[in-house]
């Protein structure tokens, strides 16, 4: 039955099918870390919907929330009307923001996807400020619709807009990496900012990802980004963060801005927020709420499911304390992971900031012009995540090159799991290095 559903899809859908072809499995089944196939096999699955499964797949706590819905008799589809579930959700989620965002903060319901929120997030700040430039960083991801794309970076492959440089402490853009690397960046952007002939005198934003998830797992400095808020506020330039991947505690803080004290004007919320179903959300100061009446809408921004599936799952992350274990094991299988770049010449660099994780695979003995470090290896990295599927084990790829190997555990991935995970994956990497 697998084979033929996957042939059947492989003919009807469009070519720009994705996941689909760099996973040909036809999950079924699935319980925490695991996807089981039709064809009855396991699967370790450290994609979690792109980063979405904060409690990996079918958590309980998720399931009992969305059976209450059901059960309830509650409607399914309000439109943006406010409901008991929508109040929890709220509730819950202004619980968990930064605390000067937290005492003074507006939600916008978007949806239902990541990018749905950020073309709000852009409009938002169009809107407050009357300008219309965003600035944007290399490399970022930030979706795929019109607005998002606009401020996204070569990663999309479909187009560069994106111009700041974003401090890439492996593959730096100034060819030095580190404290001073990012400190470049830093002055790159201020000398943007304040050149009049620079083009964007007076930008209605500046949109960021705190770690770069589709750009490559690139943890932004906490001293970058302190900077990038600091010369945002000076200027009173409206500071947008994109945390549609970095959040619900992946990072090892609820919000992955926390890390560097930063608080910005606007987040961007998706993914885990909904618990595994769609949502979306913008959250800002009150002092942006420059809308009129309907001036941002849509029909689908009351999923009734996704807001009780996702507000079991913002209470069970703080609850348990599971942004803080994020931080801790992501910790130790980064340690783990660069004990292998060690062992394997392959590895040019292994990061993550708590379970968001990248494996960056190079060619050491390729060489281009100018380069600090060796070529990225995008063919060997996809024969990584081939040797990690065949092994059982789902990985997804990213970064500028497509050379980096990313793992995006559940937040409840248990320390025996983290072992299986690696094992395979070191065991992967050494059969495609060959
Ligand atoms: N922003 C970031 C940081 C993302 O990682 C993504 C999705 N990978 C998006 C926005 C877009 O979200 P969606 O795919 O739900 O539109």
């Amino acid at each position: 039955a697998g084979e033929g559903i996957l042939r059947r899809q492989a003919q009807r859908e469009s070519a720009a099918r994705t996941y689909a072809r760099s996973l040909p499995i036809v999950p079924v089944r699935a319980r925490g870390l695991t996807i089981e196939g039709a064809e009855g096999r396991r699967y370790l699955d450290c994609l979690s919907g792109a980063g979405t499964l904060a409690l990996g797949h079918n958590h309980p706590v998720v399931l009992e929330a969305i059976r209450k819905v059901l059960d309830s008799g509650a409607p399914l589809h309000v439109l943006d009307l406010a409901t008991p579930v929508k109040d929890a959700f709220t509730t819950e989620l202004f619980a968990t923001l930064p605390g000067e965002l937290a005492a003074d903060a507006r939600i916008q319901f978007c949806g239902p996807a990541g990018t749905d929120a950020v073309e709000a997030a852009l409009k938002l700040v169009r809107t407050a400020t009357g300008r219309h430039d965003v600035l944007s960083f290399t490399g970022a991801y930030h979706g795929m619709t019109a607005g998002a794309l606009d401020v996204s970076g070569g990663a999309t492959g479909v187009r560069a807009t994106a111009r700041l440089p974003y401090p890439y402490d492996y593959r730096c853009p100034f060819g030095v990496g580190g404290e001073r690397g990012a400190e470049l960046a830093a002055r790159w952007t201020e000398h943007v900012l304040d050149d009049p002939k620079s083009g964007v005198p007076a930008p209605a934003g500046m949109i960021l990802e705190p770690v770069q998830g589709e750009g490559g797992v690139i943890p932004a400095p906490d001293g970058w980004l302190r900077r990038m808020r600091a010369l945002t506020r000076d200027r009173s330039i409206p500071l947008i963060a994109d945390e549609v991947q970095t959040g619900v505690g992946r990072t090892g803080a609820f919000w992955a801005v926390e890390h560097s004290g930063v608080v910005p004007d606007v987040m961007v919320l998706s993914k885990a927020i909904g618990g595994s179903l769609p949502l979306a959300v913008v959250v800002y100061r009150s002092a942006l709420d420059a809308w009129e009446p309907g001036a941002h809408a849509g029909t689908f921004r009351g999923n009734q499911l996704a807001m009780a599936a996702g507000a079991a799952t913002l209470a069970f992350v703080r609850e348990n304390g599971l942004a803080e274990r994020a931080g801790l094991l992501g910790a130790r299988m980064l340690a783990r992971l660069q004990g292998l770049a060690a062992a394997h010449p392959c590895v040019g660099d292994v990061r993550g900031r708590g379970l968001m994780i990248g494996v960056e695979l190079v060619d050491p003995e390729g060489t281009g012009p100018g380069d600090h470090v060796p070529p990225p290896d995008p063919e060997l990295a996809a024969a990584v995540r081939r040797a990690c599927l065949d092994r059982g084990l789902i990985v997804e790829l990213g970064g500028r090159h497509n050379a980096v190997v990313r793992l995006l555990p559940p937040l409840t991935l248990t320390d025996e799991q983290a072992a299986a995970v690696l094992d395979r994956f070191a065991d992967a990497l050494a059969a495609a290095e060959k």
